[in-house]
C-alpha cells in the first residue's frame, strides 16, 4: 500500500440461497460500480447464461481441491453438494489497492471471513434475510434452476441459514430489491467502526 493510502474495506453479503443475493448485487453493480465484486470459484455446474469468469470460475474438483491445498481460498464451504470458494489473492490485492470489496457467499463462509486473522475485524457482514421461511421456499422452487433433490438440499440448508442471523453485523430483510440495495449502499457509506479503523 503506498503511504498515506486507505486500505479497502471488506464487505460480505451473505443469507440463505434463493433469498435474491445475487439479484441485489445486479442492482448493486449499477448503482455502485466502484466496488470490487470477488468472482468465486465453484465445482457447480453452469446454470444457462453463466460465464466462466464472470458469474463463477467454473473448476472440477480436483482443481478446487489444489487451490484449497496451496492456500489460495480465503474461505471456502460445502455447499447442497458444491463446493465453493472465494481466491485469496485478488481480494488482498484489491484491498490493499485502497478498493472496497464485496464477498457474495455462504453463512460457513461469512464465518471463515469473521474468524480470519487480520481480515475478520475488519469485515463488515450483512445478512440478507427473506420476509418469511415460506416465501423463500417460494422463491427458491419459483425460480426453477435447481432439480428437486438440490432444491430440497438448499431449503434444508436455509433453516440452519437464517439461524445464523445474529452472528452478522446487519441484517436486510429482502421485500425489494430497491430497498434491499440501497439499504447495502447505506452500510457502505458507513464510516469504519473504532475496532477496524486503522
Ligand atoms: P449458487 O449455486 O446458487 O450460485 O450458490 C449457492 C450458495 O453458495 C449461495 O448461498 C452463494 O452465496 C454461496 N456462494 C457463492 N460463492 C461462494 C463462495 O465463494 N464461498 C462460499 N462460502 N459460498 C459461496
Amino acid at each position: 500500500m503506498k503511504d498515506g493510502q486507505r486500505r479497502g474495506r471488506l464487505f460480505v453479503l451473505s443469507g440463505p440461497s434463493g433469498v435474491g443475493k445475487s439479484t441485489v448485487l445486479a442492482r448493486l453493480r449499477r448503482d455502485v460500480p466502484q466496488l470490487w465484486y470477488s468472482v468465486s470459484a465453484t465445482t457447480r455446474t453452469p446454470r444457462p447464461g453463466e460465464t466462466h469468469g464472470v458469474n463463477y470460475f467454473f473448476v472440477t474438483s480436483d482443481e478446487f481441491e489444489r487451490l484449497v491445498a496451496d492456500g489460495q481460498m480465503l474461505e471456502h464451504a460445502f455447499f447442497a453438494g458444491n463446493h465453493y470458494g472465494t481466491p485469496q489473492g485478488p481480494v488482498q490485492e484489491h484491498l490493499e489497492a485502497g478498493h472496497d470489496v464485496l464477498l457474495e457467499i455462504d453463512v460457513q463462509g461469512a464465518r471463515q471471513v469473521r474468524a480470519s486473522p487480520g481480515l475478520g475485524r475488519e469485515a463488515v457482514l450483512v445478512f440478507l434475510a427473506p420476509p418469511s421461511f415460506d416465501e423463500l421456499a417460494r422463491r427458491l422452487i419459483g425460480r426453477g434452476t435447481e432439480d428437486e433433490a438440490a432444491t430440497a438440499a438448499r431449503l434444508e440448508a436455509a433453516r440452519a441459514e437464517l439461524a445464523a442471523e445474529p452472528e452478522f453485523d446487519h441484517t436486510l430483510v429482502n421485500t425489494s430489491v430497491e430497498d434491499a440495495a440501497s439499504g447495502l449502499v447505506s452500510f457502505l457509506a458507513e464510516p469504519c467502526s473504532p475496532a477496524s479503523a486503522g
